[in-house]
């Protein structure tokens, strides 16, 4: 079998190795279909804060069950895997938010992930594994992750209405988000990108686009009125956002700054008198991610709009390179 390895000095390893053990009380998931995230990009190119090396990378993908010391999981059974490995006891853990769990680890960055053809799972990581229905193609259901990611972003709002939404970065993340917004009902999605190439194509149906790249936002979009904001880019608010909300609206920290770009301060006042909701979120919570792959299983969000790019395992390296370059939005591992 084969996995890939992030190593010591930052390079980017396919390594042939022997299949695992399974563990006591635990199964073996030989793996489906994977994708390639910006993040694992990101890890290669500049680290990650919970990553540590030498470290398999991949944390969205689903597999099969090919070997199994658990009465409960028989083999043959079809899972998708949570990336988050959490204790289930602690207090955010009892209230639903296991992302924040106080022991939490990450599949492919703090904690071995899925770019390998075998992925064992001990008893105690179970919890990890969510079963769906034997005949769904993998590719249909390997973008639960990401997606669940969205759902937990949104849900820590309570939307007073849900008119224009604005998504900043117009990747893989930003288009499914305006997809999940698009489903939950939203009147006007606006994506903006710096890159108009990536404007153009793998967009869901009737979102307007802005290309920053030659008008500015707060210019665009003065006296337009945004209730949702979600950055889904590396470069984070680095720009007066409070300026084009609405009263009550609210602004989603999906996603970091990254890069050393310096932010501005928030005018508080803005915040203030507008009563604008600001939210970070990180990662996806298990309930979400059930959720987000019921969604994909029963088709009930369309993301047909992705070409994805086709890579085998030992082509995760060139894929990396390929997303790197923004020449597609998503990019599949569906041979290993
Ligand atoms: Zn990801
Ligand atoms: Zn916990």
């Amino acid at each position: 079998m084969k996995k890939v390895l992030l190593n010591e000095d930052g390079r980017l390893e396919v390594v042939e190795t022997s299949p695992p053990v399974t563990p006591p009380g635990g199964v073996l998931v030989s793996m489906r279909a994977a994708t390639i995230c910006r993040t694992d990009l990101k890890m290669v190119q500049s680290g990650q804060r919970d990553l540590s090396l030498p470290r398999i990378l991949g944390h969205e993908g689903v597999g099969e069950i090919i070997e199994s010391r658990n009465p409960l999981l028989k083999i043959g059974t079809m899972v998708a895997i949570y990336p988050g490995l959490f204790c289930g006891e602690c207090d955010p853990c009892r209230m639903g938010y296991t992302a924040r769990c106080e022991k939490i680890r990450i599949y492919g960055f703090n904690e071995d992930g899925v770019f390998r053809s075998i992925v064992p799972f001990s008893g105690e990581q179970l919890g990890s594994l969510v079963a769906f229905p034997q005949g769904i193609d993998s590719e249909q259901v390997v973008l639960a992750e990401p997606l669940a990611c969205c759902l937990s972003a949104v849900r820590k709002f309570q939307f007073a209405k849900k008119e224009r939404a604005l998504i900043i970065g117009a990747g893989a993340v930003g288009s499914m988000f305006a997809a999940l917004l698009r489903k939950q009902g939203w009147k006007e999605i606006i994506m903006a990108d710096k890159n108009p190439e990536r404007l153009s194509r793998e967009l869901p149906q009737g979102v307007e686009v802005i290309d920053t790249s030659s008008s500015s936002l707060l210019e665009r979009l003065t006296n337009v009125g945004i209730d949702l904001l979600v950055p889904a880019c590396p470069g984070g608010l680095d720009f007066h956002f409070w300026k084009i909300m609405n009263p009550g609206g609210c602004v989603s920290f999906f996603s970091g700054n990254y890069g050393g770009k310096k932010l501005q301060p928030i005018d508080m006042n803005a915040a203030h008198y507008k009563e604008l909701t600001l939210a970070g979120s990180y990662g996806c919570n298990i309930g979400d991610f059930r959720s987000a792959l019921n969604m994909l299983v029963e088709g009930k969000i369309d993301l047909s709009f992705f070409h994805f790019y086709r890579v085998p395992v030992e082509g995760i390296p060139e894929g990396m390179e390929v997303l790197s370059r923004q020449e597609v939005k998503k990019i599949i591992i569906n041979q290993f």
